[in-house]
């Protein structure tokens, strides 16, 4: 799903940073964006607008960024905020899944009562790379008892193909790369 809204102001508030944290990698560092009150604003609304209010129960924010555009998303549904969480770092009963980097392997923990039965959940984070993370997060929510409507990104890296990953799942990115 794409949206029509003016994306100049979220594109020239993203720095590129070349070879970080790995040589190779150009990494989107949105901290300009949420720096810059029109910008965080407009990504914010920009998600809000694009799945309308009424639809969501919970949202879920991806440690650590996601949690960042998660949380006022939420707020404005008038939806809770559910954390997801890398490894041993949530204080309760977990459901956990790994899945594969580009080298080694990376966990998703999320606590096991996050959602009421039924619960419907949009998912956030702040860049769309490979996929398997955003899949990972369809997952666990999915295992946890919720439905997942739909993922938000402010950022695809669409090269990296990672819509491919979310094959049945809605979704909206702000900003393609
Ligand atoms: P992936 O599982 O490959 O889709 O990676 C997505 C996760 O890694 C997100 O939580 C992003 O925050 C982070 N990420 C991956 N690639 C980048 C990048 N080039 N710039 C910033 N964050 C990235």
């Amino acid at each position: 799903m794409r949206i029509e809204f003016d994306t100049a102001i979220l594109r020239r508030s993203i720095r590129d940073v070349p070879d970080f944290p790995t040589p190779g990698v150009i990494f989107k560092d949105i901290t300009p964006l949420l720096a810059d009150p029109a910008a965080f604003s407009s990504a914010v609304d920009a998600i809000v607008v694009s799945w309308g209010r009424g639809h969501i129960d919970k949202v879920v924010g991806i440690e650590a960024r996601g949690f960042i555009v998660a949380a006022p998303v939420a707020y404005h549904f008038g939806a809770g905020f559910v954390p997801l969480r890398k490894a041993g770092k949530l204080p309760w009963e977990t459901m956990s899944e790994s899945y594969a980097l580009e080298y080694g392997q990376e966990t998703l923990e999320i606590h096991a009562d996050a959602f009421a039965p039924g619960d419907r959940v949009l998912i956030v984070d702040d860049v769309l790379a490979t996929g398997g993370t955003a899949k990972a997060a369809c997952n666990l929510v999915e295992q946890a008892g919720a439905t997942v409507v739909g993922l938000a990104f402010v950022i695809e890296l669409s090269f990296l193909e990672g819509a491919r990953r979310l094959d049945g799942y809605d979704y909206v990115s702000l900003l393609e790369y």
